[in-house]
């Protein structure tokens, strides 16, 4: 992860505050930190050659860096087995005697590469837009290289996109906060550690950028994309009432940016679909009461958002144990009608239709149970 934490004992920095060492910037709670660290911590053999690397953040991105690829390496190793770089078409790099990964969708013999010789490539693409000042298009299509592959396509996955996410943020997070550059290697860094699964460090790395994001003054728009993804960390680690709060603030946000339609739409799918897991039901159908006839309006009948939000309504209706008769009756009719509407759209092998035919089978138990007078609950995994 990124460095927000004083060195010693862990206290919660941000990107800003705490004492930093005069030296090599590495930073501190306080001076009782600094002086231990220093003392028993080892800083005073370690301080020079963190201000060599250039400094603490420097110093951390590089040494994670290196460890990116040899993870990466290694977990490729048999996949790559016999093969060679097609950059710089040798089995071992030449200088730093990496082996190939690969963490794309090239398939066959294509799309072996050397981290290095993939970060090189991206380095050299964005340096030249920046300095033949080819403007934002051409300095985007080039950026992509960060996160794609050249031969497919295809966003790296894994191990590889953990790798490149290091070396995006190595490389450019001496800049500006202000700078471009710097602020999507942030987000690739989140993406990358998220890709392997590492959701505690992706999430200090998506709060110190949200955070920066909002001291920086940065676009509202850019803001909401960015608790977008602390959303969905917060769900990984489990931390769903932390989710809920985000998504109710994305939604309300996205209300007042763009009114009730566009991207309010998928806020409000989002959020009723957290207040849902959380089995608050009523607020759930409430706000859906709200969105759906807009939906409807704007994305038509046919539309998988639509279609979501009502199945979201009928999976609220029968989670609710004050829901009437009525109510769940609606719940089992909805849910009939959009497998139906999802059936013919998508295909009688979609998952999103295997979901909705689960949330049907669920909503005809407790309707029978109701019928017949008895309750139903389901445990939370089954939801
Ligand atoms: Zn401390
Ligand atoms: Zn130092
Ligand atoms: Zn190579
Ligand atoms: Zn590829």
């Amino acid at each position: 992860m990124i460095l927000t934490q004083c060195a010693v004992c862990a206290t919660e920095l941000g990107l800003s505050l705490g004492k930093k060492c005069g030296r090599c910037s590495t930073r501190y709670c306080g001076p009782e930190c600094q002086v231990q660290h220093w003392k028993e911590g080892g800083h005073d053999k370690l301080c020079k050659k963190i201000k060599k690397a250039g400094g603490a953040e420097q110093y951390n991105a590089n040494n994670k860096y290196a460890e990116a690829v040899a993870v990466a390496a290694e977990a490729c190793a048999e996949d790559t087995k016999g093969q060679t770089c097609f950059i710089c078409t040798q089995a071992l790099h030449w200088k730093t005697k990496e082996g190939l990964v690969r963490g794309c969708s090239c398939r066959g013999t294509a799309g072996f590469a050397h981290v290095s010789c993939l970060v090189e490539q991206a380095k050299i693409l964005v340096a030249e837009a920046e300095e033949n000042n080819l403007g934002p298009k051409a300095w985007n299509e080039r950026w992509v290289r960060w996160e794609k592959c050249s031969l497919c396509e295809q966003k790296y996955h894994g191990v590889v996109c953990c790798a490149l996410g290091w070396a995006c943020w190595k490389m450019y997070l001496g800049r500006p906060e202000t700078d471009f550059a710097r602020k999507f290697a942030m987000t690739y860094l989140g993406n990358g550690l998220a890709a392997v699964n590492n959701y505690e460090d992706a999430l200090t790395v998506g709060e110190a950028e949200l955070a920066m994001e909002q001291r920086l003054g940065a676009p509202e728009a850019s803001i909401l994309i960015g608790m977008g993804n602390l959303a969905q960390t917060y769900n990984m680690l489990g931390r769903e009432e932390d989710s809920l709060r985000m998504m109710r603030d994305i939604y309300f946000g996205s209300l007042k940016l763009y009114g009730e339609d566009g991207d309010t739409i998928l806020a409000a799918n989002n959020y009723a679909m957290a207040l849902t897991s959380l089995r608050r039901c009523k607020e759930a159908k409430e706000l859906l009461r709200k969105t759906t006839p807009v939906a409807r309006q704007v994305l038509g009948e046919n539309d998988q958002l639509m279609l979501h939000l009502r199945t979201i309504y009928a999976t609220a209706s029968y989670y609710d144990p004050d829901a009437t008769l009525g109510d769940l009756r609606e719940s089992v009719k909805t849910l009939e009608d959009t497998a139906r509407i999802a059936r013919r759209v998508m295909g009688g092998a979609h998952p999103f239709l295997e979901s909705i035919e689960r949330d049907l089978g669920k909503s005809r138990t407790v309707l029978s149970a109701h019928e017949a007078g008895k309750s139903v609950v389901f445990e939370p995994e089954e939801s």
